[in-house]
């Protein structure tokens, strides 16, 4: 599925010239392991970095990552049910306290998908990153529309007021500070978008590419609604390369991911905890199945695993494990490393595969482009 490029004005060129088919970004990736030689890292610019909280990182530094997950909204939850914590030092003391456990299991990275409309508090971000030791990245963009609360609503709800709020937040630095965004987040409710939802992807694809920086959205998988978000992006130029469509595993439908991933696009796998629930289809099985019949058809590389975590939630005390246990997987953070994984190998899926993955997909997806 990968061309390794013999020099990067070839590599540039190739893009160029075929960007706005999607063929590039649906054949074109470095050799796992060989984007040195290929020069990745020497592309002017900030190719080959990621942008974490704490600064720019050399993005083969992400390692195991998870790629959408919500710690940013901790404090939200704190705010709701204060009493259950001394205060915030309390707060963030549990918190690293847990993160420190997700450290040691061997994830590297845990990339923030809590926007601004949903409670995203960065200074908790880059103080529970600093010290627990978790490379963390943070987002821009929105879940479903800009609150009417906020000030920065208003004049934003066009598409050019939007994408500049969301270039500033990567180029400058999130709510006055200099923390600045390494993603676009978009969350969009069905497969058919509302007037919004689509000032909202409209403004993340010209904000991408103005940045560099990719795109992950909240998709209906089930109701195939990443067929009608590619046609917006493509509308607005995006190399689908850069665009992962999340939650995709609540679709079991190969039909579906197998036209995305030939178009060029990733697919986040971040629901599979959801499946052992009978509230919810498709089973883990499935949706574990599935993943494997992606490998096989060769699209190891445009895969993504994650749990989607309510890191604020899964915080709670005891008295609410029932509750607290309904929006947190019994694992966790952890449910891909003890559950998922493990499965997937049992079912043939190779190490070399997992890497692909749950390492080498992030390291290219999150450097800048
Ligand atoms: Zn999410």
């Amino acid at each position: 599925m990968r061309i390794a490029p013999s020099n990067m004005t070839n590599r540039r060129e190739f893009l160029k010239r075929t960007v706005s088919t999607g063929i590039a970004a649906a054949i074109f990736r470095p050799v796992a392991g060989a984007s040195e030689a290929a020069g990745v890292n020497a592309l002017p610019g900030h190719a080959g970095i990621a942008r974490t909280v704490l600064g720019p990182l050399d993005a083969s530094k992400l390692g195991f990552t998870l790629t959408h997950e919500h710690i940013a909204d901790g404090p939200d939850v704190l705010n709701r049910w204060p009493k259950s914590w001394g205060g915030r030092a309390e707060f963030v003391a549990k918190s690293i306290d847990k993160l420190k456990v997700v450290r040691a299991a061997g994830v590297s990275t845990i990339v923030d998908l809590t926007t601004y409309d949903v409670g995203r508090d960065i200074r908790f971000l880059e103080e529970v990153s600093r010290k627990s030791g978790l490379n963390m990245v943070a987002c821009t963009g929105q879940r479903f529309f800009p609150p009417k609360s906020r000030d920065v609503s208003m004049p934003s709800r066009t598409i050019t007021g939007l994408a500049e709020l969301f270039i500033k937040e990567i180029e400058q630095g999130i709510d006055g500070t200099t923390i600045k965004a390494g993603v676009i987040k978009i969350g969009i409710i069905t497969k058919d978008l509302t007037a919004l939802e689509e000032i909202g992807l409209r403004a993340s694809a010209r904000a991408g590419k103005a940045t560099g920086v990719p795109i992950r959205t909240h998709t209906a998988a089930a109701h195939r609604a990443g067929e009608s978000h590619a046609v917006i992006l493509e509308d607005e130029g995006v190399n689908p390369a850069r665009v992962s469509f999340d939650h995709s595993d609540d679709s079991g439908d190969m039909d579906y991911f197998l036209g995305l991933v030939r178009r060029g696009y990733s697919l986040g796998m971040d629901h599979v905890h959801r499946g052992i629930s009978p509230d919810f289809k498709p089973s883990f099985e499935r949706r574990a199945e599935c993943i494997k019949l992606l490998v096989d058809a060769g699209f190891a590389d445009k895969i993504f695993l994650s749990t989607d975590s309510e890191f604020g939630g899964s915080l709670l005390p005891e008295e609410t494990k029932e509750w607290r246990e309904t929006i947190d997987p019994p694992d966790g953070m952890l449910f891909n490393t003890r559950k998922l994984i493990p499965y997937l190998k049992q079912i043939g899926v190779s190490d070399h595969n997992i890497h692909t993955i749950t390492v080498e997909n992030p390291r290219y997806f999150f450097s800048l482009s």
